[in-house]
């Protein structure tokens, strides 16, 4: 989860910031990584200024095109709880278990990957301390 906020710091998205692991199921190889933002060789920063519509990849979907889908049981750091279509992709992407650090404003992602039986859980553990 660490890993995840500090490529948050690199998204230039001017609504919020936020970065993605994907490991392997016993956590020991990372298959993908991502934060929000525009595609590559795009300008490095939002397409627009309409609330939800910036234009920006988010990071779970930059991560997931890394990760790719053929590996099961794949396990998710996100510094934010997924949004309706991330999750939908993070199903399709045979993710198991998603960790998050902070909950979206709208936790439909979330109901979305607990009805699919992908795992969802609040990560807060020692978010202010160095370790
Ligand atoms: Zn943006
Ligand atoms: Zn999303």
């Amino acid at each position: 989860m660490r890993m995840a906020e500090e490529l948050a710091k690199r998204s230039t998205c001017a609504r919020s910031q936020v970065g993605t692991v994907i490991t392997t199921g016993d956590l020991t190889q990372v298959l993908g990584i991502g934060y929000n933002g525009n595609a590559r060789g795009l300008p490095n920063r939002c397409d627009g200024t309409e609330p939800g519509a910036c234009g920006c990849l988010h990071s779970e979907a930059n991560a997931l095109i890394k990760a790719g889908a053929q590996i099961p049981g794949k396990v998710m750091f996100v510094t934010m709880s997924p949004c309706v279509m991330c999750a939908k992709m993070v199903v399709n992407s045979n993710v198991r278990r998603v960790y998050y650090r902070t909950p979206y404003r709208d936790s439909a992602g979330l109901r979305v990957l607990r009805l699919a039986g992908v795992e969802t859980c609040r990560y807060d553990r020692w978010r202010d301390l160095w370790r």
